[in-house]
């Protein structure tokens, strides 16, 4: 079923393509190793148009791993603020003080090492950064070779390590060409929703899901889990024109300040008079939070930091699932 020679084939029109039409990226301008460390950290489940402007802004904040190793925690996550999974945020502080401390790894293994580098991660700064053939497999990259080979087997890890060997097999010198133009051809071509556009494919002649008009066929998917439901009342407690927050400190978002919250039906956080109510919902990957919100006024203390409408959007970062409640501070 994997034709090594097929795909031998495929890698020099892939590279020919990639040139013709790759778009410009803000992140494929005066690259570093730095540089594509932010950008891949930021292009983890959050989409492309999303992160262009975050990571020139991000950037012109921390332009080296110098500035990012020395800057405090809400300085970082103050810069993230909108891209949401905020633990990436944190991996790539840490991320830049082994850069900035250590040095540029120079290896897979060592790029692997850095906080917030998984295999695929891995392979991608490898591939871009320091021309090393390891090749980046992620569920786009396990979309297209599917789809190339017709291939039945379950989209699961072993597959993808099985599409790391076979790309490993037929990885050309130009390293960054070809796991960019992979990449690439996951994202405009072989697309994740809707029909592939197979007509504008440079693989179209030799794809074998494709001559059998099967595109859609491919990949196959395990069955998907229900994610997990928890309801929250959240409130923005207000007192003398400032707003309570506090740190969260486990699970989801832990380290991010957030409005104070309670499971639903729990006494609120302080006493206090409720002015205003809505409902709100923030889907992450396996859980859903179903929030009902209240604006309320307080003559309580209650521990909580208190920040004027000022002071947090300046300085301080709110999750994006709390976004719904932000309307509320003036
Ligand atoms: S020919 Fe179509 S299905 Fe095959 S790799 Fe190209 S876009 Fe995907």
């Amino acid at each position: 079923m994997y034709s090594i020679q097929t795909l031998q084939q495929a890698v020099p029109r892939l590279l020919a393509w990639f040139q013709r039409e790759k778009r410009d990226l803000p992140w494929r301008r005066n690259r570093t190793f730095y540089t594509a460390l932010v950008a891949e950290l930021m292009l983890q489940q959050t989409r492309v148009e999303a992160v262009k402007e975050k990571y020139v802004a991000f950037l012109e904040r921390f332009p080296t791993e110098r500035e990012l190793a020395l800057a405090t925690e809400d300085e970082v996550m103050k810069a993230w603020e909108g891209l949401g999974y905020y633990s990436r945020a944190r991996n790539l502080k840490k991320a830049a003080e082994t850069l900035f401390h250590e040095g540029t790894p120079q290896t897979w293994v060592g790029v692997n090492a850095l906080a917030g580098v998984g295999n695929y991660t891995a392979g991608a700064l490898s591939s871009i950064a320091l021309g090393l053939k390891e090749p980046a497999v992620d569920g786009n990259v396990v979309r297209i070779l599917s789809r190339f080979f017709a291939d039945p087997s379950t989209a699961d890890d072993a597959l993808k390590a099985k599409y790391v060997d076979l790309l490993r097999a037929v990885y050309p010198d130009e390293t960054a060409d070809f796991c960019e133009g992979l990449m690439e051809l996951g994202a405009i071509v072989c697309v994740p929703n809707g029909p592939p556009l197979c007509e504008n494919c440079p693989w179209n002649a030799l794809c074998l899901a494709h001559q059998r008009g099967e595109e859609e066929k491919y990949p196959v998917r395990a069955p998907k889990k229900a994610r997990r439901v928890e309801t929250l009342d959240v409130y923005v407690l207000t007192r003398e024109g400032r707003y309570a927050l506090r740190k969260r400190e486990k699970g989801l978002l832990k380290g991010l300040w957030e409005f104070p919250n309670v499971s639903a039906g729990s006494p609120p956080p302080c006493p206090c008079n409720i002015l205003s109510k809505r409902t709100a919902r923030h889907i992450f990957t396996h859980v859903e939070w179903h929030m009902t919100g209240y604006l309320a006024e307080t003559c309580e203390d209650g521990g909580f930091v208190w920040a004027t409408a000022e002071e947090i959007e300046r300085e301080l970062a709110i999750p994006s699932a709390f976004s719904a409640f932000k309307c509320w501070l003036k």
